[in-house]
């Protein structure tokens, strides 16, 4: 007899954004007059950039005549764009074979896959906070979760700790929730613990386009020896806009082997076997991204999320509030004034200020007291958004 799979008992209820847009809700039905900003949902809000448009437009022609026209295309991307993102490494001194890229339809989706390729034995160890799918992916898969601790002693960079011996570590650097940036010496520390304790890396790297520090690595594989034990997932989502049309892509270095077998030739077959590739005009679409106009028009809409984070940390700096992220990435992360919890501190601030913004312990234990503002949406909000935050008084 048939049975679901017993571990989608043992995630969490989806209950975050849907608390969120519950409580929002219901005081919308109070108060139908409150214009209430949103800063909550780490969704892009500007549209795509005329290079891009101008490549789909194109593309979907090539799909309307019989000469050029593109059934399905190569399961780990077509050429054209894994060349494309291998060449883009080339600027950060790291050398990635066109062969080493696979292109997928998310970050999301690849990061809980890579999955698939391991045996679930050993342990997971995720930092707290997080991006929820690793957590969820791994309970879904039936493996032991183990915790870094981030915090503010650790500026909500959790470092390795020996005693643990896990087969998977997954790294989101700038990071989601808190918008903090591991160092290459912090990273350095990671590659080393990975190697030493004969475990994987997944390095989440979905928001590098927001680093803007010289000294901040972009890659893993800016630091020695990564290219044996981890594998890197970006994204065109949030550099490029790309949430709606969906692709990013995978580096899966063909040093790293595990008894003697690629782990990416085990990538591929489960690929090719689950997955038939992301569309030829998305494809078409990043590869205009990553061109030269591509990336001068990307960086103008980088550049309006990062003059609204600006906003935002100069107003936490101004009232003196404890505060991470904002500089090299969408998201800041603020400890709630008085020591408030996360959701007290949503329902003051929708309340007092009609300002949304995501609680900290949604993304986990260590989120508790904390709260996650994003920057992705519209300047003159954000701005009157700072100004509201400012007259409350903590
Ligand atoms: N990784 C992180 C850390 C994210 O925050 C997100 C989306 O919010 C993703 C991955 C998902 O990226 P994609 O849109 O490419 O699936």
């Amino acid at each position: 007899m048939i049975k679901i799979n017993k571990n989608f008992e043992n995630l969490q209820k989806n209950y975050l954004f849907v608390e969120m847009g519950k409580r929002i809700k219901a005081y919308q039905g109070k108060y139908p007059q409150a214009k209430i900003i949103k800063l909550g949902i780490g969704d892009v809000t500007l549209p795509l950039c005329s290079t891009v448009i101008n490549a789909m437009h194109e593309a979907v022609d090539e799909m309307s005549k019989k000469e050029t026209f593109k059934g399905y295309g190569p399961s780990n991307g077509y050429e054209f764009l894994r060349k494309a993102v291998s060449e883009s490494y080339v600027k950060y001194g790291i050398e990635i074979d066109k062969n080493e890229v696979y292109i997928s339809d998310g970050a999301k989706s690849d990061t809980a896959n890579i999955m698939d390729i391991f045996d679930i034995s050993g342990d997971v160890l995720i930092p707290d906070p997080a991006y929820p799918v690793y957590v969820d992916s791994s309970i879904i898969s039936g493996r032991k979760i183990r915790f870094a601790k981030a915090n503010q002693e650790n500026n909500f960079l959790p470092m390795p700790d020996y005693s643990i011996d896990p087969s998977l570590i997954y790294i989101c650097s700038p990071n989601n929730p808190t918008g903090s940036v591991y160092s290459k010496e912090q990273l350095k520390k990671w590659v080393d613990y990975a190697v030493d304790k004969k475990a994987i890396i997944i390095f989440d790297a979905a928001y590098e386009p927001f680093i803007v520090d010289e000294d901040l690595p972009h890659s893993i594989y800016e630091i020695e020896n990564a290219k044996k034990c981890a594998i890197e997932v970006c994204s065109f989502s949030k550099g490029a806009g790309f949430t709606g049309i969906r692709c990013a892509y995978t580096i899966v270095p063909s040093e790293i082997q595990i008894d003697g077998k690629k782990v990416s030739d085990v990538w591929m077959r489960r690929q090719s076997c689950k997955f038939n590739g992301a569309s030829y005009i998305t494809q078409k679409a990043a590869f205009a991204a990553l061109s030269e106009n591509g990336r001068k028009e990307t960086k103008e809409m980088i550049d309006y999320y990062r003059r609204n984070a600006k906003v935002l940390v100069d107003t936490m700096k101004k009232l003196c509030i404890w505060h991470v992220g904002g500089e090299n990435s969408p998201y800041i992360w603020i400890k709630c004034p008085n020591n408030m919890k996360s959701w007290d501190f949503f329902d003051l601030l929708l309340e007092k200020a009609n300002i949304v913004g995501t609680p900290g312990s949604g993304f986990g234990e260590s989120g508790e007291g904390y709260f996650r503002f994003s920057s992705f949406g519209n300047y003159e909000d954000v701005l009157e958004a700072a100004s509201r935050f400012e007259k409350l008084v903590f």
